[in-house]
């Protein structure tokens, strides 16, 4: 792809998955119709699920806090999506294959904003006022880490945030959610970069586009041209461009040391649609309610951009999208997965899925298709049985392809076999913390190891003897 523009990219690794975008990337985004109920999870951030501030039987608008987050903890708040009855606070399925708190909310008939008071003039507002705001809204990282906003607005005192990087790379394959509302919501972006430039006194602000996107990449140099703090980077394809440590080094030739922060080097990492966010709490004072969500896949009769409710059930955004392709119900017969139940499931580049919420690279299967939408959410995919790679998993070949291939220069071939031999320590020594989870080792894999899967599994037990 050569357009003739000086493209960036991070050193080490990474992968040219196809990115299969092409169904979506100029659909322009609807609004999603309302579900018959809502699951709102106590528990869509990283940290401390928020407390429920509502009771069964209580009457909720659109909009209005229903979930307080803990106070001193990494928390956030949460909001009715819907105007309805609160009808049960109890378990609903995840995205994360359990069974999880949530606020279940019957919607009425007739929707009513609670009363959204915002401060257009944001300039006037202190950084601390902002990042109040932006608590109160429950905004947390859109992209997937779903970390607190507020606390990202909210450095050490002896950090100093020269820039901020606005990702726009949405590398991973078949999600347009970002792309579309970079086409469509250039002059909120805008807004958001500036009230993040206030309240974090940065100086400057680089919005990294990859150029498998120059509709939004044009969209948003054209409106920026105006702003002297702000820069588009164009960015080669290349998965994870997007990688917080990855895109930093793209853009500013900066590392990030390992296991720290981007603010040890200078620089914050906000996602598109968490720049809109922020500024649709601080100049309108809309709290995070709804996101852009893409449909996509081959299973997928109709492909769509949707602005969906936080809370939505994914099973009612795959009915509006005309549902699937084949008959569900021969897969009952084939013998691969029960429809709604517990296995649901196919097999894409390791993990075992057959609708998966996220991307294809780093998203979660879904056992049940009545787990909701979440802040993070954004995509939903569906894939046929046609799909489901045939070959079994093998014992690793040493050809080292997962280790080129891995962009934070860490050996994954390693690495997992020693979470199977139970060796934590050694993992541990070898860096394993430092996995982004990007799923570059699995994909390249001669022998389909289930690398991301074994990295998740040894992540996990450290981390969890570490709590112990
Ligand atoms: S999943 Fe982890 S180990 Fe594998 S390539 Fe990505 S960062 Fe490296
Ligand atoms: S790519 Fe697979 S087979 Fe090759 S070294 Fe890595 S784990 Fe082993």
């Amino acid at each position: 792809m050569d357009h003739g523009l000086s493209v960036k990219t991070f050193r080490y690794g990474g992968i040219h998955p196809p990115y299969y975008k092409g169904s979506t990337a100029a659909k322009p985004i609807v609004s999603s119709t309302i579900p018959k109920e809502i699951y709102i999870p106590l528990s869509q951030h990283i940290g401390v699920p928020s407390k429920p501030i509502v009771k069964a039987g209580e009457h909720v608008k659109t909009g209005q806090k229903i979930g307080e987050a803990v106070a001193n903890a990494t928390s956030a708040s949460i909001h009715s999506s819907v105007t309805g009855k609160v009808i049960a606070i109890g378990n609903r399925p995840h995205f994360t294959g359990f069974d999880m708190p949530c606020i279940v909310i019957r919607p009425d008939p007739v929707q009513e904003d609670v009363t959204f008071t915002g401060y257009p003039d944001f300039v006037r507002l202190s950084p601390d006022e902002i990042r109040g705001i932006v608590r109160e809204a429950g905004i947390v990282g859109m992209g997937g880490a779903t970390f607190p906003t507020h606390l990202k607005l909210s450095p050490p005192g002896d950090k100093t945030i020269e820039s901020i990087i606005i990702n726009g790379c949405e590398c991973e394959p078949f999600l347009s959610c970002d792309h579309r509302s970079m086409v469509e919501r250039p002059r909120d972006i805008i807004t958001g970069i500036r009230i993040i430039l206030h309240t974090l006194k940065a100086r400057r602000a680089y919005i990294g586009i990859e150029i498998n996107k120059m509709d939004a990449l044009e969209t948003v140099r054209g409106a920026i041209s105006h702003e002297s703090a702000m820069t588009v980077i164009p960015l080669s394809v290349k998965y994870p461009e997007g990688g917080e440590k990855q895109l930093i080094q793209a853009i500013l030739d900066r590392e990030v040391p390992l296991r720290k922060l981007p603010w040890e080097v200078g620089v914050l990492v906000f996602n598109i649609q968490t720049t809109i966010a922020i500024a649709d709490a601080v100049v309108k004072g809309r709290p995070l309610f709804e996101r852009v969500v893409t449909l996509s896949g081959p299973l997928l009769k109709n492909t769509q951009n949707l602005r969906v409710r936080i809370g939505t059930p994914i099973r009612h955004l795959i009915d509006q999208c005309g549902g699937f392709k084949e008959d569900p119900e021969k897969y009952i017969h084939a013998g691969h997965m029960r429809y709604d139940t517990k296995v649901l499931r196919l097999v894409f580049k390791g993990e075992f899925a057959k609708v998966i919420m996220g991307g294809p690279m780093t998203g979660f299967a879904q056992p049940n298709l009545f787990a909701p939408v979440v802040k993070g959410t954004s995509g939903v995919l569906a894939f046929p049985e046609s799909m489901i790679p045939t070959e079994t998993t093998r014992p690793c070949l040493k050809c080292g392809k997962c280790n080129s291939a891995c962009p934070m220069l860490l050996m994954p071939s390693l690495m997992g076999v020693y979470v199977e031999q139970r060796k934590i320590g050694a993992a541990a020594d070898c860096g394993i913390l430092d996995c982004i989870e990007c799923g570059c080792c699995a994909y390249v894999c001669p022998a389909h190891r289930p690398l991301i899967q074994l990295m998740r599994i040894g992540k996990g037990r450290i981390l969890s003897r570490r709590k112990a």
